[in-house]
């Protein structure tokens, strides 16, 4: 896609104003590597902003992920649960160390894992003599998953919840920010998400002994001898000192960014409030959403497709994107088993992303808006 001035992006970067500052310091130093001073102040800076022991700077949200299931120790012949309304890279990590994903619906309220389908896979599980040796748990756009009863549940099957919360970066559930719940949690900062370092990611734990062990397995796992000496297979995937210097600003401005993504869901939803057949991803009582991307189903029986919507914006050089297709309908995954109700398949069938960068005027979703009303007044 070429760049073109009055085109509205989907969810592009916006820098806080202090990253090159930060970046300058990594030339300043010479420290054009994967270690340095930067690296080191941004773990700390986004431990100290979650509440948590430590965390990993890494090369990007998937590389998290694949850190966590080794750093858990998953492997051939176990299976994780996964929830089946996701991005493909919260999955391809449990295929990357040979184990087996099984995938799980959605709930309507929140659009995340469904507390029904994961109990009724673990009875299953469970009467055939084994259990998941996890469950990757996706907080979708933002949204804060059903906390209380997934945990219940995992903590009575004893089942580690591994958070990807690569989209719900300052998203809380009852005051808790997502990705301290389980024991560990993910964060991406490719250029698309909340925040940025243009790509990488981020593992944390409240068990610090993890998060050092996935940094050391980051890093080619290099045995503490004086010679190279290698006893386990390791990694290159440490985040970069210029990344990070990207980061440390980004995290400045992090709540300010969802403030704005909030504030441009709630705009979306007074400019279309006369549309009935908007449907938008609800925020029940308790729960924070980061707004990451602001989103809506369509009622059943609109008489104007997601598909129909999304033509008539990019006509008019807007972007938008279909919501998810679950994992248990992608051609790579739909031989793997599944549990649920379908929610998610109509969630996918009836849904649109919206333009939702914390950058966006007043104008630019003025015209975004423009066009969905349009589209049903036609
Ligand atoms: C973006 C994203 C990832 C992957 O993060 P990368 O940094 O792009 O590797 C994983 N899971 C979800 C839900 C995502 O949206």
């Amino acid at each position: 896609m070429s760049q073109q001035s009055n085109f509205i992006y989907l969810s592009p970067p916006h820098m806080g104003g202090r990253e090159q500052e930060y970046v300058q310091q990594a030339f300043a130093q010479n420290w054009i590597t994967t270690a340095g001073a930067n690296v080191d102040s941004f773990e700390q800076e986004l431990a100290f902003y979650l509440k948590i022991p430590a965390a990993a700077a890494l090369s990007s949200g998937t590389a998290a992920l694949h850190l966590a299931l080794l750093a858990l120790g998953v492997g051939a012949g176990d299976e994780v649960f996964c929830s089946s309304f996701t991005f493909v890279a919260s999955t391809n990590p449990i295929r990357y160390v040979g184990a087996t994903p099984v995938f799980l619906d959605s709930e309507a309220t929140t659009w995340n894992l469904c507390p029904n389908a994961l109990e009724n896979a673990l009875q299953d599980r469970q009467k055939k003599g084994k259990l998941p040796k996890a469950l990757v748990l996706v907080h979708l756009y933002g949204m804060p998953s059903q906390m209380r009863e997934i945990l219940e549940i995992t903590q009575h099957y004893g089942i580690p919840i591994i958070e990807d919360a690569a989209e719900a970066l300052g998203s809380t559930y009852h005051g808790q920010l997502l990705g301290t719940f389980g024991i560990a949690g993910v964060f991406s900062f490719n250029g698309n998400k909340i925040i940025t370092t243009s790509g990488g990611g981020a593992l944390v734990s409240p068990d610090a002994a993890l998060v050092n062990h996935a940094r050391w397995l980051a890093t080619q796992a290099k045995d503490p001898l004086p010679y190279y000496h290698h006893t386990t297979m390791g990694y290159n995937y440490r985040l970069s000192n210029v990344s990070a210097g990207i980061g440390r600003g980004q995290l400045e401005v992090l709540e300010k960014r969802v403030q704005q993504r909030r504030q441009v869901f709630e705009r979306y939803q007074e400019l279309l409030q006369g549309i009935t057949e908007l449907e938008w991803q609800p925020e029940p009582q308790g729960f924070y959403a980061n707004r990451w991307l602001s989103c809506f189903t369509l009622k059943k029986g609109s008489n104007v497709s997601p598909e129909e919507l999304k033509l008539k914006l990019l006509a008019q050089h807007i972007e938008s994107r279909p919501l998810w297709q679950p994992m248990h309908r992608q051609p790579l995954y739909q031989k793997y088993d599944y549990f649920g109700t379908h929610v998610s398949d109509d969630l996918f069938a009836r849904g649109l992303c919206l333009p939702s960068g914390s950058s966006l005027t007043q104008g630019d979703q003025e015209r975004v808006a423009q066009v969905i009303k349009d589209a049903f007044s036609a």
